[in-house]
């Protein structure tokens, strides 16, 4: 077995159903991990593409809803990568436009690592990799709730790591860069805006959301045993601009 096997691994990744989750789901899958693919809406043309899988139902409009899903059974990895984004002026915001991202992008995330901790922590392994964003470093525009909950989540990535290092929990989250998905697709429709974000990006393309999944599956893999509480970018080079 490499240091980049998941076999005999099993893998919740939340938002399977399309774009980046489905494809974190897929790559764990072909690394050997049994592989649960959770949605709101139904995973199972994801969980078709994968030889071990399984679908859950999983609507972070709750963000208990993963309340009970670790104790009762072993789930050694943990892909937080459900998320939405809600775009206004700051100065005309809702407080619905504000619960409901920080609800799904935030509340949620705590409350699924720390469910998973409760069952892992005594095993003394797991790990978790959260999806983060490059508005977890910067500002963005209009998006007020979404840049508030990527920084959130980088920096609950860090804390529980340092809580849950010494147990062999590793904590980690990946900032995508500019990914071709449903989420972006207005973006890339426009010829004006996709030309702009183009010319910033050093790799000089979009990325897939395969791009993202594979390093997920680094993260998840024996070969990063040592990293946690990082915030890794996967970017294109669009940071270091
Ligand atoms: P996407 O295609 O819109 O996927 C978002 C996923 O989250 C979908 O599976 C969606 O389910 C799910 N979701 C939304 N609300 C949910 C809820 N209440 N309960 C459970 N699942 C819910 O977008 P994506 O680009 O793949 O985004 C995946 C993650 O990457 C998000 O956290 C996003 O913030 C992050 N990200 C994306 C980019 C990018 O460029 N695409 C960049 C930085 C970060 P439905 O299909 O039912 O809506």
């Amino acid at each position: 077995m490499t240091a980049f096997s998941l076999a005999g691994q099993t893998a919740l990744v939340t938002g399977a159903n399309t774009g980046i989750g489905q494809a974190i789901a897929v790559a764990m899958g072909h690394a050997g991990a049994h592989v649960i693919c959770a949605g709101r809406r139904s995973c199972d043309d994801t969980a078709a593409l994968i030889d071990k899988a399984e679908t859950m139902t999983l609507d972070f409009a709750d963000p208990m809803a993963a309340s009970d899903v670790f104790a009762d059974r072993r789930i050694d990895i943990l892909v937080n990568n459900a998320g939405i984004i809600r775009r206004e002026d700051s100065v005309n915001f809702t407080e619905a436009d504000w619960d409901d991202v920080l609800d799904v992008n935030l509340k949620a995330v705590f409350f699924t690592c720390q469910a998973f901790a409760k069952a892992a922590l005594p095993r003394g392994s797991g790990r978790i990799v959260n999806i983060a964003s490059l508005l977890s470093f910067q500002g963005g525009i209009r998006v007020p709730s979404y840049t508030a909950s990527k920084h959130g989540v980088a920096g609950l990535t860090k804390i529980l790591a340092n809580e849950w290092a010494a147990n062999g929990i590793n904590v980690n989250a990946i900032a995508p860069g500019y990914i071709a998905t449903n989420n972006t697709e207005a973006l890339r429709a426009d010829p004006v805006r996709n030309q702009a974000i183009l010319e910033r990006i050093p790799a000089g393309r979009w990325g897939d959301p395969e791009d993202i999944a594979e390093t997920t599956v680094f993260l998840a893999a024996p070969a990063s045993k040592y990293v946690t509480g990082a915030v890794l970018n996967v970017d294109g080079g669009w940071l270091a601009r």
